[in-house]
């Protein structure tokens, strides 16, 4: 192995953190959503550690879940947008995939079909976030029109918090007794919480299902670290130092000059850049780790590269040393931070250069 920009994932840590979740959604049973690969861990590596203890999972179209299927995994798979085509409906049937239905065309679809195995559908109302789903005074009739086929085996009540990775916010609440009111007198699970709502305990009682996503990878929506503590990083990103120099005070780094030294300052560069997914927007001063000791980012990160801080090792031959990126060391929320975005796109956004590394 020549260059060195690695993700290194602890699957074992996943497996904790969706053990976490079940005993925060006690007596729930929980979905372990791994739509996008898995936030970008690798799907199918995650599906094969968490089979034996999951009670479903979830991804975002049946392309994810043909993924999976072919791969061995058997538990159920929720589409969390259903299906798109008609076209979809034997796979789902034949391969007990349980779809979201979000609009006419969806029942309509179902109607006209003619399996042979009666699904699983998740029926999902638009509570307020105006994305997908049925709107309250729509709800009661879709649940009917599925209720009377015999192509449906059963039916999940479902809606999606907005807002609820900010506590301050009254929209979980206003959505969760909107929610709870329209299908009070509809028979069925229901199912609200994603990582957040699990996570701040914005759980209806009546609620026999949980959706936890980002959590399952270590990374708190909430900015609270007293929720967060129980939660273990699954995913180490290193680079290393591929070269090392010292500049004059009042020399800058990178494209545009982004940063310039205060001081004669020893610099090196380092084996990730933007294509790699490491992200361009990380300002100056975006935490890292090298070798034991924190160190920063400096100037703008550049495609394959970027440049940081090794005044702390003004003595040392830094060439080869270890660089993380985030992980155990420096917390992907906290990198999130400097490059104005969520932990979210950091994960999905590793690119293909990336080579994985499993741990158990
Ligand atoms: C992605 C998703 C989740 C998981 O959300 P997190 O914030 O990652 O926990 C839950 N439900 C639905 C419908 C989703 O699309």
């Amino acid at each position: 192995m020549a260059r060195t920009a690695t993700a290194l994932i602890k699957l074992s840590a996943i497996k904790q953190n969706y053990l976490y979740a079940k005993s925060l959604a006690k007596p729930a049973k929980a979905v372990a959503t791994i739509k996008a690969n898995a936030y970008g861990h690798g799907a199918v590596k995650v599906a094969k550690e968490l089979a034996d203890i999951v009670d479903a999972f979830s991804v975002a179209c049946i392309e994810e879940a043909i993924e999976l299927r072919e791969a061995g995994i058997t538990q159920p798979i929720i589409l969390l947008e259903g299906f798109f085509t008609v076209d979809e409906l034997d796979y789902i049937s034949n391969n007990n995939l349980w779809t979201a239905v979000h609009n006419q065309f969806q029942i309509d679809a179902i109607k006209n079909a003619n399996f042979e195995q009666p699904i699983n559908v998740w029926l999902k109302m638009d509570s307020g976030m105006h994305r997908l789903g049925f709107l309250p005074d729509e709800y009661a009739d879709a649940w009917s029109q599925l209720n009377a086929l015999s192509q449906v085996a059963s039916i999940t009540h479902m809606t999606h918090f907005s807002s609820a990775d900010d506590l301050s916010s009254s929209i979980t609440q206003q959505q969760t007794d909107l929610f709870i009111a329209t299908v009070a007198d509809l028979p069925g699970d229901i199912s609200i919480a994603n990582s957040s709502a699990v996570l701040s305990n914005a759980m209806p009682n009546r609620s026999q299902w949980v959706r936890p996503g980002i959590m399952l990878y270590g990374s708190s929506p909430i900015n609270d670290p007293a929720l967060s503590k129980a939660l273990m990083p699954a995913m180490t990103v290193k680079a290393k130092i591929i070269s090392e120099r010292t500049i004059d005070k009042g020399e800058s780094v990178g494209y545009n000059a982004k940063w310039t030294a205060p001081d004669v300052h020893k610099i090196g560069t380092i084996s990730i850049g933007y294509a790699d997914g490491y992200p361009r927007q990380a300002v100056n001063g975006t935490p890292v780790w090298i070798n034991g000791k924190k160190s920063q980012i400096l100037g703008r990160v550049s495609m394959d590269m970027a440049m940081v801080d090794l005044s702390m090792f003004a003595d040392q031959d830094c060439l080869g040393l270890e660089v993380e990126l985030w992980g155990d060391n420096v917390a992907v929320n906290d990198v999130a931070e400097c490059a104005d975005t969520i932990s979210y796109t950091l994960f999905c956004g590793l690119s293909r250069r990336i080579s994985k590394q499993y741990v158990k």
